[in-house]
């Protein structure tokens, strides 16, 4: 259980030297429980209360990580029930289930997809994350050799699916070093699983009949000293599992009851056999509030949505996502191609990028930082305005890569024309279209003279 502020208060020095940024002990334990400060602020506390406090200090659901380097899937470290009050830490990870009783060539298949649908959006590449191994054979050599064959062939982070510990056991043989969640542990089962986890230091999915045994289950294998756990209520129901869902992170952060304060596992291939409506779920689930998003299979067309639904739900909602300011050229362009320029919203920049990579005409982007808005909104804001542009034309190079100067403005930003023309002495302003739809037709029109 988190502790109180009078409670980690009774653990602090007690100095009120103010080193932690605030001016009494008691300020810094309120603080902390609040979940608004880091312990390690105080220098001066004991190893013996930090160890107390450690706890205190957590976020109510644990982070988790399963896998091993640049690619590892962390999942929790949840704070909040709504992204509109803080930002989602931790993105989901989708998963795709692969059976030992499959061919050669569907598992092949499979792995092939994980490897290649991978998209590239608001200069983010957006890719599933891990490789669900089911033991539908029984047979523990036959599991073993798919781990050992996937983790050879793949960077997938893996998830060891079955009851049976000799069999998880044998998965393990194979792929411990790449650190597995190992699903899962139940009440018949979840000592062995536990010395398992332990062993070979990865993590536990507990599956359980509800959320009661859930929580009993949870608080076992926490006690028997495993530390990082991920959460199935079981149920295979959209509405239950919803339901499920939202009580387990209301329970964790809450009523900071610690047994639900894991990132769970959702499993939409088990509640359809229809694949458009499983997309379906499994978009409920981006949004409330599945850590690992388990499919039956990738295809492009349905885990494309998906990852945008993720990158979106995951996104500071605060914060516009922003490009880089710079030049872009696209196209391969050369010194008499046309210059563009633009604001560095995210959505803007990749409209107006995509429009000019349909035309075929190679062209110059310059790409003006203003803080994430719009072309319109930074305008008005006064962040894409004569003044502040032609300093970022002059400093940004572009008068060395071309033979000309012409230099097209979007249209919603016409009224900067005459002022751009003043401050860039020898340019030519033109007014490009308002929309990105019609860039193509302006560009292939376009002159230099
Ligand atoms: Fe108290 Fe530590 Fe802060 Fe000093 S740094 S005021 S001892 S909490």
């Amino acid at each position: 259980m988190p502790l109180t502020g009078i409670e980690i208060f009774k653990l602090l020095p007690k100095t009120n030297c103010k080193q932690c940024g605030v001016p009494t002990c008691l300020a810094f334990a309120m603080s902390l429980a609040a979940g608004k400060a880091e312990l390690s602020a105080c220098p001066n506390v004991s190893e013996e209360a930090k160890a107390k406090l450690t706890e205190a200090s957590a976020p109510p659901i644990l982070p988790v990580i399963i896998g091993v380097g640049e690619r590892a899937l962390k999942i929790g470290g949840q704070t909040v029930m709504f992204r509109h009050e803080k930002r989602f830490d931790n993105p989901c990870g989708f998963a795709i289930l692969i059976s030992d009783n499959m061919s050669e060539t569907e598992v092949n298949a499979r792995l092939d997809k994980f490897k290649t649908l991978v998209y590239e959006r608001v200069g983010l590449k957006l890719r599933p994350d891990a490789v669900a191994l089911k033991c539908e054979s029984g047979d523990a050599a036959k599991f073993e050799a798919l781990a050992a064959k996937v983790k050879q062939n793949s960077e997938a982070n893996i998830i060891l699916m079955s009851d049976k510990p000799e069999v998880l056991a044998a998965g393990l043989k194979a792929c411990a070093d790449r650190r597995p969640l190992l699903y899962a542990a139940n009440k018949f089962n979840y000592e062995q699983v536990a010395e398992l986890a332990k062993a070979n230091k990865v993590p536990v999915a507990i599956k359980a009949d509800g959320l009661d045994e859930l929580a009993d289950l949870s608080a076992k294998l926490t006690q028997s000293g495993v530390k990082d756990l991920v959460l199935d209520a079981g149920s295979r129901n959209m509405k239950q599992a919803f339901q499920d869902q939202i009580a387990i992170r209301a329970l964790a952060l809450n009523k900071k009851f610690r047994p639900m304060g894991y990132p769970t596992i959702v499993f939409p291939c088990e509640m359809t056999a229809n694949p458009m409506m499983e997309t379906v779920i499994a978009s409920a689930f981006v949004a409330k509030y599945g850590g690992i998003i388990v499919l039956s299979d990738f295809q492009g067309h349905s885990l494309f949505p998906l990852l945008v639904e993720r990158l979106n739900i995951y996104t500071d909602p605060q914060r516009p996502l922003a490009t880089t300011e710079g030049i872009y050229p696209i196209n391969n362009p050369v010194e008499t191609s046309p210059v563009l320029i633009t604001s560095n919203f995210s959505l803007t920049y990749f409209i107006v990028s995509g429009e000019i990579e349909n035309s075929k005409v190679p062209a110059w982007l310059l790409v003006k930082d203003t803080e994430g808005l719009s072309v319109m909104t930074a305008w008005a804001a006064g962040k894409f305005v004569a003044d502040a542009l032609a300093p970022f034309v002059k400093k940004s190079g572009i008068a060395d890569k071309v033979n000309h100067r012409k230099l097209t403005i979007p249209g919603h930003a016409a009224a900067e024309s005459g002022g751009l023309e003043e401050e860039l002495q020898g340019w030519k302003i033109e007014v490009g279209p308002r929309e990105g739809a019609h860039i193509p037709a302006y560009l292939k029109q376009w002159k230099a003279n």
